[in-house]
């Protein structure tokens, strides 16, 4: 028996309260004057969400723009090679623009026209971000800046071109470690420059209130999807639901779908980088201690000051050294587990995955992949594992071929 699925907004876990804490996490460390700018979005979003015209616009958008529902796919030989649980994979990677980062990157454009604001301003890691918002922009016609690392945007180039074909203005940020972190902060300023105008699209679960919520809201397409999928393909619901973990957006999306099913275990997957003995890897809930950083309470990864600490992983879209504060909530509960895979694991999962089924995933996605596959042979044939598959891997291909000397 498949048990119904309960209305996920009805459940206990699809918090936050209306300061936006997750228990003790999130809120809204920010100065008064931000504070209320950010409320009036929260309420501006909680209005204009209920209306059929925004959410007509979007399920439209979802279905004939994104080419959704993205299907699940069952990985026969990918599972025969792990020998054990069958992998099963939530083909975010079909989306247009090649992730799950669409899903919210036209909630947040669409919000953004609605209120009347006049440019986009968001930071990108690994560019997918900044591809998602881009593309956005142009389709609902609105500027669109992006800040990304220097040393970002030497390694995901063709993202870099498509953004500034796209018609976005692109920001090199070469303060700091010059990666994502910095380009947060670098596009935190310029928002600063006039918040009643601009619209700071973030790009994941993260930052002040309401942001955690409405991009969690907007991912939330993918669990509900899947919830119906997969016991429609199997006759069951998957043992395991797993997803990256970076700042957490396309896990809450697809764990969101499965948070009252007690009996499916929700992994998130962090990136352990060169290892913890370096210090080299962003893997926040797993070593990370609360903290506050870029207007929310979190898990951390901080020095001794409280400062955030350098963070690094092959995945330019992992590294940064908070998350999500529903991730952290969970996590305290006990409701979702996190785990690290590093760098080798990950391309070890990355070339196994396009050679055994033809798909070649994106570096963070491969974090997940890789421990679905560690994770499959100590589990029987009748047991499964639903993997978000959160992008695919064409901005990776050089850089991983290189690396590898293929
Ligand atoms: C950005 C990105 C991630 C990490 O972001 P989350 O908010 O943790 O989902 C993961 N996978 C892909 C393909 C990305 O582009």
């Amino acid at each position: 028996m498949i048990p119904k699925q309960q209305e996920t907004s009805t459940s206990d876990l699809m918090l936050p309260n209306a300061e936006g804490y997750f228990g003790p996490y999130g809120g809204q460390a920010i100065p008064p004057h931000l504070k209320s700018i950010m409320d009036e979005i929260y309420h501006a979003y909680l209005a204009i969400r209920e209306t059929p015209a925004y959410q007509q616009e979007l399920q439209e958008l979802y279905q004939h723009y994104v080419g959704r529902p993205s299907p699940i796919y069952f990985a026969r030989r990918l599972s025969a090679a792990c020998g054990g649980a069958k992998i099963y994979f939530k083909r975010e990677d079909l989306n247009h623009t090649g992730a799950h980062k669409i899903n919210h990157a036209l909630g947040e454009a669409l919000l953004a026209k609605h209120m009347g604001k006049t440019k986009v301003i968001a930071e990108t890691g690994a560019g997918q971000h900044g591809v998602a918002m881009a593309t956005a922009c142009a389709l609902v016609g609105l500027p669109c800046e992006i800040h990304m690392g220097a040393i970002d945007i030497a390694k995901e180039h063709p993202n870099v071109t498509k953004m500034k074909i796209l018609g976005a203005r692109l920001i090199s940020v070469d303060r700091g470690t010059q990666t994502l972190k910095d380009a947060v902060d670098s596009a935190f300023d310029e928002y600063m420059q006039d918040p009643e105008q601009f619209f700071y699209a973030i790009g994941s679960v993260v930052g002040p209130h309401p942001f955690p919520m409405m991009v969690r809201d907007f991912q939330m397409i993918i669990g509900r999807e899947a919830r119906e999928q997969f016991p429609a393909m199997t006759g069951k619901l998957p043992d395991y639901v797993a997803a990256c973990v970076g700042g957490g957006s396309n896990a809450m999306g697809i764990f969101s779908g499965f948070l009252d099913d007690h009996q499916v275990q929700l992994i998130g997957v962090e990136p352990l980088g060169r290892g913890v003995a370096k210090g080299e890897h962003a893997a926040t809930l797993t070593y990370g201690q609360p903290g506050t950083m870029h207007g929310f309470h979190s898990y951390m990864l901080q020095d001794a000051e409280g400062e955030p600490e350098p963070v690094y992983s092959i995945a330019s879209g992992l590294d940064y050294p908070s998350v999500g504060p529903h991730h952290s909530y969970l996590k305290d509960l006990g409701r979702a587990q996190y785990v690290a895979m590093d760098d080798q694991a990950c391309l070890d999962a990355f070339m196994q995955l396009s050679r055994l089924e033809g798909i070649i995933p994106a570096l963070e996605s491969a974090h997940a992949v890789a421990w679905a596959m560690q994770k499959a042979a100590e589990l029987d044939e009748q047991q499964t594992i639903l993997v978000n598959l959160s992008g695919r891997g064409d901005k990776d291909a050089d850089f991983v071929a290189e690396q590898l000397q293929l």
